[in-house]
């Protein structure tokens, strides 16, 4: 009587009590060596594909970090072949429940989903098939799984476990929040005999200790994969046209190729699109303000047809599972390294070599400190984007290996890949003390002397000694840092600039990004700490001029008394923004 509710098994106790005539789906596979070949058509477990499996057919909790493309889905979907009852999967993809249970039902798996897009007729024939014990695995989105009535009904039937994928959307601080998760805390009360598993490609250490203290996974066994990608190239480029930069990078490195192009707006996902369309590539635009049925058909024609180019928001691409996408191309800033590793995680899955190409400029940093200001979330949260974003800053203007920058973020300790930008093309670092006190110092005296704010543009005017019609307008020429900097290019400065405010020595605000100086910035001003740059590789440009040299000296003797100043304010006694107003300078221009 293996089939019937009461036979020994997971979740057959609340089953028995609420509804005696039930039954659990069977075992159907001796082991899981047996499953993986006879069901999925593979040899051999990947990773730690079977330890996790056995864990969980054995009735124990599991944790699985386990990068994009690792193999997941397995970790649950056999277990649930291998214990009696349905294994419940709860996942946020909706719009691809449909496609992951057409391939379960491809190799003879008995899958159906339970979501919001269904009909009362197709939700009731699943509702039957669950509890008459005729499934598999069935897909239930969170939002579902929070509401008392799908908790009793799943009661009347027998689980033989819950797997909880993308287990990251429950971390409140992460990058991929999503509130109903929060409700999947009650599982571990409610059915306490069944085994759960939680699986996410994010693998910072925060999120891994949030999801499982939030998911009460305390006595789980916790597999952490390997999350190097070594046949991903990683490579950072500073923005200058990005979509000309874009359509030189595919034409000339992935011809025919299929790739993902993210931009973090919709208006520029459309013309990012079209340029490339205009230039001859397959590209289709993807982003959740166009209808569903074409962006189900911009999908599907994606994972058929050979050499598809989708460009989209990040709305695209979790779950989606197409082998031999040889490159991720980001035209903007990803707003945390979290998401970049998982978008940039989609190229490659089979192996074989791929590209993650991203193309960032000042004009990123910018406009996402002015999101996260004008965000509503409260402070906390903000907190936690600017960290985000730092993050990703770091890693763009990094000296050192890409590889070793990402995965130290995910607490994997590793060498240089020799294989990302900065390995094949070391940058050149060079000593950027002295530009960073001329810049920073005429912010500061902008702010101080003339209460004036300005973005990058400006600054770098003044610096170069550019006489526009706003310096003009302003007497800028009359600063005393009036042409002190015409030793850098505009580009280098630019360069300068968004490496400060990588280091948090600057800080863009407003929507014109006017640029500020930050507690961090008086120990660049006063001497106290040298500030090491990258120099771009490919586009070489002549070094700072040593004759300079005695304007910086000067600059900096004469500008003592601020550094005193901001020293003390930096030690707390001034307000959060802008040097404390009895600071005083002599007449410096
Ligand atoms: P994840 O959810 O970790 O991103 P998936 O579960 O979607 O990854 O699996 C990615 C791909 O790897 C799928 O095409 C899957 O069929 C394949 N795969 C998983 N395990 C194995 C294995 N042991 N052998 C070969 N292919 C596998
Ligand atoms: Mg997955
Ligand atoms: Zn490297």
């Amino acid at each position: 009587s293996s089939g019937e509710a009461d036979a020994p098994g997971a979740g057959g106790g609340a089953a028995v009590r609420t509804a005696p005539v039930v039954r659990a789906t069977p075992a159907r596979f001796a082991s899981a060596a047996e499953a993986l070949r006879t069901v999925f058509g593979y040899e051999e477990f990947r990773g730690q594909q079977q330890a996790i499996i056995e864990r969980v057919a054995a009735g124990g909790d599991a944790v699985v970090l386990m990068p994009t493309g690792g193999g997941k889905s397995l970790c649950y979907q056999i277990p649930s072949l291998l214990r009696e009852g349905t294994g419940v999967v709860v996942s946020p993809l909706i719009a691809l429940m449909q496609d992951q249970v057409d391939a379960l039902t491809a190799v003879g798996v008995r899958a159906a989903f339970l979501n919001s897009t269904q009909d009362a007729a197709a939700r009731s024939a699943v509702e039957r098939a669950y509890l008459s014990g005729e499934l598999d695995v069935l897909y239930v989105a969170p939002e579902r799984l929070s509401s008392e009535s799908t908790k009793r009904f799943l009661e009347r039937g027998s689980i033989a476990l819950f797997a909880i994928d993308e287990a990251h959307c429950v971390s409140q601080w992460g990058h991929d929040f999503r509130p109903d998760y929060l409700a999947l805390s009650e599982l571990a009360e409610r059915w306490p005999d069944v085994p759960r598993i939680a699986l996410t490609a994010t693998a910072t250490e925060a999120t891994h200790r949030e999801l499982t203290s939030r998911l009460k996974l305390e006595g789980a066994e916790h597999f952490v994969s390997d999350f190097d990608r070594p046949n991903i190239q990683y490579r950072i480029v500073p923005k200058v046209e990005p979509r000309k930069q874009l359509l030189d990078f595919i034409t000339s490195e992935h011809p025919g190729d299929a790739g993902i192009v993210y931009a973090l707006s919709r208006a520029s996902v459309e013309k990012t699109a079209e340029f490339l369309s205009s230039h001859g590539l397959a590209a289709l635009p993807y982003h959740a303000g166009l209808d569903a049925s074409l962006r189900a058909r911009t999908q599907s024609r994606f994972l058929r047809e050979e050499g598809v180019i989708v460009v989209a928001t990040i709305a695209f691409g979790m779950g989606i599972d197409k082998p031999d996408v040889r490159f991720v191309a980001h035209i903007d800033l990803p707003k945390s390294v979290e998401g970049y590793y998982q978008e940039t995680g989609r190229a490659g899955r089979d192996g074989l070599p791929s590209t993650a190409w991203l193309a960032y400029g000042l004009q990123d940093v910018v406009q996402q400190r002015r999101m996260i200001d004008d965000s509503p979330g409260d402070l906390a949260h903000r907190r936690r984007m600017t960290q985000h974003l730092d993050a990703m800053l770091a890693l763009c203007e990094t000296v050192q290996c890409r590889r070793i920058d990402l995965l130290g973020y995910f607490g994997q300790p590793s060498g240089p890949c020799g294989n990302c930008d900065t390995c094949l093309t070391p940058p050149e670092s060079w000593d950027g003390t002295v530009p960073a006190q001329k810049l920073l110092s005429t912010v500061v005296r902008l702010q101080r002397e003339r209460n004036q704010r300005f973005g990058a543009g400006h600054l770098v005017d003044i610096l170069r000694g550019k006489r526009t019609a706003r310096v003009e307008q302003y007497g800028h020429d009359r600063l005393s840092t009036w042409a002190i900097g015409d030793d850098l290019s505009e580009s280098q400065w630019r360069g300068v600039i968004r490496q400060l405010i990588a280091k948090e020595l600057l800080k863009p605000e407003g929507e014109y990004g006017v640029l500020t100086i930050t507690p961090a910035s008086a120990e660049v001003l006063s001497g106290g700490r040298p500030v090491v740059l990258r120099r771009e590789p490919d586009r070489p440009e002549r070094a700072p001029r040593a004759s300079r040299s005695t304007a910086s000296a000067d600059l900096a003797a004469a500008d003592q008394p601020l550094f005193e100043a901001l020293r003390s304010w930096r030690a707390g006694q001034a307000r959060e923004q802008g040097v404390p107003a009895y600071i005083v300078f002599g007449d410096a221009t």
